[in-house]
């Protein structure tokens, strides 16, 4: 089910082949282009689900919202982003590289302790190739990470979130070979590549809706910079009457 795009690329490829051998040249190439950015689609956006399961909301009766956090931990942002959480009785997800984590293994308990939960970012957040890894790759990725946050005493994770929330070929058999949930988002604000937190918000709260998975990171220069996303952000739940809450594993929408 999941590898049916492998079956399509195949008949793609017989398709070209068919009509290079009739000679029409034209078709051949118009054939054999067209997939291309139908499967960048699938890597790159996460509500594209044709390689596999991915969550980007979960269910719930109430104004609820669930705050994830990537690419900590770091001793300059975790314990601000912690205080800023607990002063406003807000709860989060945060998605950690197995490297940094290595590096500050202390602040793993710390986050566990404010009553927030840890997802596994990969060892080496590699996002300029996981799209291209190989399973084998891939699945070093995961695994090493997933030892890294065991070693720190975060336990086992079941929640998974590739650099940048890009896929890849693999990654879906590698997660369901872990029972790991590919957990992506609904509402983010491009935090890494934009440095205006109005606009970084603006564009969050036009997603927000009960159910929402918010993407904000950690090191980004409008979360931890002067001007600060994260206590913007809180006020403006709080304003809206959302909670932010961590989602029971029931209550995830593992959607195809
Ligand atoms: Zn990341």
């Amino acid at each position: 089910m999941y590898y049916a795009w492998v079956v399509f690329f195949h008949s793609i490829n017989l398709a070209t082949l068919i009509l290079l051998l009739t000679q029409h040249y034209g078709w051949a190439l118009a054939i054999f282009f067209l997939p291309a950015p139908w499967y960048m689609i699938q890597i790159m956006k996460a509500s594209a689900r044709a390689l596999g399961p991915a969550i980007t909301r979960f269910a719930t009766q109430r104004r609820e919202v669930w705050l994830t956090i990537d690419d900590g931990p770091d001793p300059a942002s975790t314990p601000k982003i912690l205080a800023q959480l607990e002063a406003r009785g807000a709860h989060a997800t945060f998605f950690l590289i197995g490297n940094k984590v290595q590096r500050h293994p202390e602040l793993v308990a710390e986050i566990l302790r404010h009553g927030h939960t840890i997802g596994n970012h990969t060892q080496s957040h590699p996002c300029s190739w996981f799209w291209i890894a190989s399973a084998k790759k891939t699945a070093e990725e995961i695994d090493t990470c997933a030892q890294t946050l065991r070693a720190a005493g975060a336990g086992n994770t079941p929640l998974f979130r590739p650099p940048v929330g890009l896929k890849n070929h693999a990654l879906h058999q590698q997660l369901a070979q872990r029972s790991l949930d590919l957990v992506l988002w609904s509402a983010r604000g491009f935090d890494a590549v934009t440095h205006n937190p109005a606009k970084v918000l603006a564009r969050i709260t036009a997603d927000l809706q009960p159910g929402a998975i918010i993407l904000i990171h950690e090191k980004s220069s409008v979360t931890a910079g002067e001007k600060e996303l994260l206590p913007a952000l809180l006020d403006h739940l709080a304003r809206e009457d959302y909670r932010s809450v961590i989602p029971p594993a029931e209550a995830l929408l593992r959607e195809i």
